[in-house]
């Protein structure tokens, strides 16, 4: 059994990036299973090695210790992984499942309504082979060209339901073609899509079980279908509640009330993990707490399914 955290070092933790560490690192320990650390370092412009130590060390403040991976592993950073994607996203080319997409931004933003509560978007398939009109592709091709852009690649989704039964919010169910679109794998910069690098890393590493917030929850159904096209078995999913502010917006990185920095001033390590363990429902109160009882009471029925509100 083997769980993972796989945090994008493009700022330092915040308490609900820690929350998702610790709940992941308990419900895998709780089971005697081994935990991961792998860096989601694919944005360059975003990513910064420094943000990755930091991250190590809160990690190692709070007595997360991780059995395999951490940015000294190059296997486990996904900047250093570009060979390997490529690999899966020929085999996905070789079936003919992809297509390169020369839509601007300004062409997506022209020609879809925001389809879900969470503001994705639909792709309308403007560039899908059999499907576009070929003049107007042409016409998108060459002003995209002469641009000096490259295209981005998407996978094709097929009218399919795919149902994921999530550990904590039972089953997810989505229609490929019509919940989802067809969806990017291949940035026009070269590097792999999140969902691509994230399957096949989830796979390679022989992750079982994937803990992470609530709002990755609607990718579950995607991830699990890309498993599935390249031949792997999928992790099963747990998602979280997230923290939000008082105000319900949830906490982003830049929230520097809430982030490592001033929690580690204000509190001691197993005062921080008692406060963790309280939101996640493992203790009525905030009393400090240490890991290894943290990990003992740890219980998915406890956990709570609407988000947290600080
Ligand atoms: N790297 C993503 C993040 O930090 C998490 C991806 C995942 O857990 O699947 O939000």
């Amino acid at each position: 059994m083997k769980g993972r955290f796989a945090p994008s070092p493009t700022g330092r933790m915040h308490l609900g990036n820690v929350f998702s560490a610790l709940l992941s690192y308990a419900s895998i320990k709780s089971k005697g299973g081994s935990w991961i650390l792998r860096i989601e370092d694919l944005d360059p412009g975003r990513s910064r090695p420094e943000y990755s130590r930091q991250i190590e060390e809160d990690l190692l403040w709070l007595g997360l210790e991780w059995d395999e991976g951490g940015m000294d592993n190059s296997d486990f950073c996904q900047s250093r992984r570009s060979g390997i994607y490529d690999h899966y996203f020929k085999l996905l080319q070789e079936q003919s499942m992809v297509y390169p997409c020369w839509c601007s931004r300004a062409d997506l933003l022209a020609a879809s309504a925001p389809h879900q509560s969470d503001g994705r978007v639909v792709y309308p398939g403007s560039c899908r082979p059999g499907f576009a009109n070929e003049a107007e592709l042409e016409i998108r091709r060459q002003q995209a060209l002469s641009n000096g852009r490259k295209p981005a690649w998407r996978i094709i989704c097929p009218d399919k339901n795919v149902t994921v039964k999530d550990i904590h919010y039972g089953p997810v169910s989505m229609n490929l073609a019509s919940d989802c679109g067809d969806f990017i794998i291949k940035r026009a910069d070269g590097t792999a899509a999140y969902q691509l690098a994230v399957v096949v890393d989830d796979a390679l590493m022989g992750v079982t079980e994937v803990v992470r917030g609530n709002d990755l929850l609607p990718s579950s159904p995607q991830q699990a279908w890309l498993h599935e096209s390249l031949g792997f078995t999928a992790p099963d999913f747990a998602h979280l509640p997230l923290l939000c502010a008082a105000d319900g917006r949830r906490l982003c990185k830049r929230d520097r009330d809430m982030d490592m920095g001033e929690l580690r001033r204000r509190y001691s390590p197993q005062q921080l993990l008692g406060l963790l363990a309280n939101l996640a429902g493992l203790q009525p109160t905030a009393d400090a707490i240490k890991l290894k009882d943290l990990v003992r009471s740890f219980d998915w029925n406890k956990v709570p399914l609407e988000n947290i509100i600080l």
